[in-house]
């Protein structure tokens, strides 16, 4: 039976929403709701995992589980990138190993899983409308509007909101709080099953004139091939059912070689628009963002769940210390902040390493140095 008021309400059910629900439960008995818009059997994105990402997934109570759920090694990186030549990014001397190609819908329920055996609350197809902040015994706390799949308005009070929403950042933009937004992209996703399993355990990864993509072989013979473009080419790679986005991939070098050798079924394709930015502010009266919704990356850098997982870790720590009118020895803005200005210089540098094209549109916008950035404000 649902209560109709919450310590916490949490706004997403992906990997940075369950981590915080998850770190905070193990630490306090507090009455927890985490909601989500969809169905929790969705098609979520996002598939590799630096190695570090289990030092986390330990954090959260749920290695032993991780190692069984069938998730497969990654020993590295092969990509043509900045020349013609493959050249190999391998974790060969990471002390955290190899990375992870994951199986992941195994690993959204073990999250799924674990926070409900903590006494979490999970609410599927519910969509957060609006909040309104109101005070209640001189302490700070809000009212919740949520529609429910039978499309019925649903009203639950929350003393804390935590707003886990993605890259919309639907709570805190309620909040009038911006966004800064440095670059927009598009990811045109085919998730497949193949009829023959492959040995291929690296992702490929190939830069193209105007575009770059990204192939890898999953567990259950599974596999999933992205095209990261320009949002401007959306329609192209759409029509006819998605007609210039398979032939753009199966002529490429590097990735088509080994998909052109690959029989798939089940395939479906999806569309995903990416940003690079951040909150203004990532935290307030009684609300916190995380993962996305406070600062999102381009998959290039494979590092959303590990950030994800971070920050719910680190927001469970503001929580608590809320609820215990504590302070906490760290400051969560700044290790967003920092986290996202590292990202930014990652990421140009990444880009800057592809010359073979210096005129095109896709590579001069993503090769700017940071400060060069023209921020604009969502
Ligand atoms: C094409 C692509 C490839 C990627 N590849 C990788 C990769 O290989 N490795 C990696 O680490 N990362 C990857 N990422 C990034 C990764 O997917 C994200 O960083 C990660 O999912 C962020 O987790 P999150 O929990 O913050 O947000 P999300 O996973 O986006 O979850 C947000 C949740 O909030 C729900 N929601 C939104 N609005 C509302 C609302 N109003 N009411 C209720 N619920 C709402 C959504 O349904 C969703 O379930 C990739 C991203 C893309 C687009």
């Amino acid at each position: 039976m649902l209560k109709t008021q919450y310590d916490i309400v949490i706004i997403g059910a992906g990997p940075s929403g369950l981590a915080t629900a998850i770190a905070t439960a193990l630490k306090l008995n507090l009455t927890i709701l985490v909601i989500d818009q969809n169905s929790v059997d969705q098609q979520r994105v996002g598939e590799n995992i630096p190695p570090e990402t289990l030092l986390l997934i330990q954090q959260l109570g749920l290695k032993d589980q991780f190692l069984l759920d069938g998730h497969e090694p990654c020993p590295g990186f092969a990509s043509v990138w900045g020349g013609e030549n493959v050249g190999h990014n391998d974790f060969i001397v990471n002390p955290y190993g190899h990375s992870w190609r994951l199986n992941r819908h195994a690993f959204d329920m073990s999250l799924v899983t674990k926070a409900k055996s903590l006494s979490v609350d999970i609410l599927w197809d519910t969509r957060f409308i609006s909040a309104n902040k109101v005070m209640r015994n001189n302490q700070v706390s809000y009212d919740l509007s949520l529609k429910t799949p039978a499309k019925d308005t649903y009203s639950v009070q929350a003393f804390f909101v935590v707003d886990a929403s993605g890259s919309k950042a639907n709570f805190a933009k309620g909040q009038k709080v911006k966004k800064r937004v440095d670059d927009k992209l598009i990811a045109i996703v085919r998730f497949a099953t193949l009829n023959q399993a492959h040995k291929g355990k690296q992702v490929r990864i190939e830069a193209t004139a105007n575009n770059w993509c990204y192939h890898t072989l999953l567990p259950q013979q599974k596999v999933v091939s992205m095209l990261i473009a320009e949002p401007s080419d959306r329609k192209t790679l759409e029509n006819k059912a998605y007609h210039a986005f398979k032939t753009h991939l199966e002529g490429t070098d590097w990735v088509g070689r080994q998909i052109r050798e690959l029989e798939l079924r089940d395939e479906s394709y999806h569309t995903y628009l990416i940003t690079s930015g951040m909150l203004e502010q990532v935290e307030g009266d009684n609300w916190i963002a995380v993962g996305d919704a406070a600062a999102s990356f381009d998959p290039i850098v494979a590092q959303g769940i590990y950030k994800g997982l971070q920050h719910g870790i680190l927001a469970a720590k503001v929580i608590i210390s809320t609820f215990k009118q504590e302070e906490t020895d760290f400051a969560y803005s700044d290790i967003v902040e920092k986290g996202y200005r590292h990202y930014l210089d990652n990421r140009a540098h990444i880009y800057q390493l592809e010359q073979r094209w210096p005129t095109n549109r896709f590579w001069q916008k993503r090769a700017r140095i940071p400060h060069e950035l023209t921020d604009s404000i969502s």
